[in-house]
């Protein structure tokens, strides 16, 4: 029986990519080979490619002046690659948690990088608004939702310099208006396939406008990685494979307005449920609360419950629900293939926890 997976990434994903997937592992398209098998070069695995950027670009309606490339390495390479190829001087990033500050780290290995917003003094527990953005600054990056804490920003900026986000966890879950973006990037683990496949949107301006005299492996190049069609080398093919799948399931769903409103529906109804629950409390501030990733925690004194009630929700196939180690409490992530039954079986388990206790 398939369980109700609220796991933070890799996490839930549609059931026809999962049959779809599972079916082209025994043979692609009659080929007589697996998607395991078949060379990167064959037309059959061209055209599942070219329809993952053509979905990808389609769902998203991503102008025609940008690039999806599709890369290895995760979200956390782009950390690096992006400072590698556009930190000239100093860039300017918004701290708004773990992931955030693992992207400054990385840039700080090639220039300066000036915080120019943060939400530290408060735990991250809210998403820094209404901050100035210099002008004397290569890029400006920022992670739109932050994963482990549980904060989003909805809105896309107006940016003066170029803006970079991490969109890992809460890509194809709204409409983006991605030309206010030079670079979109993150791993495909939470909205948009299996773990083992990275995508990046880019504008083609913005990637020519790439650090000239500095010394760039090849593999590392966007330039390079674009004119090759993601097939400099060996692309991921399997996970090309189910990201296209999810794709088609996305469109075939409705598109970006209908995970948007599917999200909106679920994170409401939990919220009511943790605000309601004598047992439970919100972290996140109103206003900054996640679509995607829904912290909560215990109310005072109801700490030692912990272990009973993540054994509580496993009995009724619940899984996913253990806050990331740096937090502890809970975390239920609702990404786009998290269904509303799955949001009502969470619920009915902290009311039902709620008679038990
Ligand atoms: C998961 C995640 C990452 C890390 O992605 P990897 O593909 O594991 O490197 C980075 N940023 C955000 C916002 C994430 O959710």
């Amino acid at each position: 029986m398939r369980k109700h997976i609220f796991n933070a990434g890799p996490c839930k994903l549609s059931d026809s990519c999962l049959e779809n997937t599972s079916k082209a592992i025994l043979e692609l398209n009659n080929s007589g080979q697996s998607i395991l098998e078949v060379s990167h070069r064959s037309k059959d695995f061209q055209a599942v490619i070219d329809e993952a950027v053509a979905l990808f670009k389609e769902n998203l309606n991503i102008p025609d002046n940008y690039h999806v490339l599709f890369l290895g390495g995760g979200a956390s390479s782009q950390f690096a690659m992006l400072a590698m190829n556009f930190l000239k001087t100093k860039a300017a990033y918004v701290n708004t948690g773990t992931w955030s500050k693992k992207a400054l780290q990385e840039a700080q290995l090639f220039g300066e990088v000036e915080v120019i917003a943060s939400s530290e003094d408060k735990n991250y527990t809210y998403y820094p608004k209404g901050f100035k953005i210099p002008t004397d600054v290569d890029y400006l990056h920022i992670t739109s939702n932050n994963t482990i804490r549980g904060t989003e920003i909805f809105e896309d900026l107006d940016s003066p310099v170029p803006l970079i986000a991490d969109m890992s966890s809460d890509i194809m879950s709204r409409p983006v208006d991605v030309s206010k973006y030079a670079m979109i990037y993150g791993g495909a683990q939470k909205n948009v396939g299996p773990a083992g496949v990275t995508f990046v949107i880019i504008k083609d301006e913005f990637m020519k406008s790439a650090i000239k005299d500095r010394v760039i492996p090849t593999m590392f190049k966007y330039d390079v990685i674009a004119d090759g069609g993601s097939m400099y080398n060996t692309p991921p093919c399997i996970n090309i494979f189910a990201l296209n799948e999810t794709m088609k399931w996305v469109k075939a769903q409705g598109g970006v307005k209908e995970m948007e409103r599917r999200a909106i529906e679920r994170k409401e109804m939990l919220y009511a449920e943790i605000e309601r629950n004598p047992l439970f409390r919100v972290t996140v501030e109103e206003g900054s609360r996640s679509r995607m990733n829904i912290p909560f925690i215990w109310a005072e004194g109801k700490e030692e419950l912990q272990d009973k009630f993540l054994k509580f929700a496993a009995e009724r196939n619940i899984v996913g629900l253990k806050g990331h180690r740096s937090v502890g409490g809970f975390r239920a992530s609702t990404y786009n293939a998290c269904s509303i039954d799955d949001v009502k079986a969470l619920i009915k388990c902290m009311q039902d926890f709620e008679k038990e206790v």
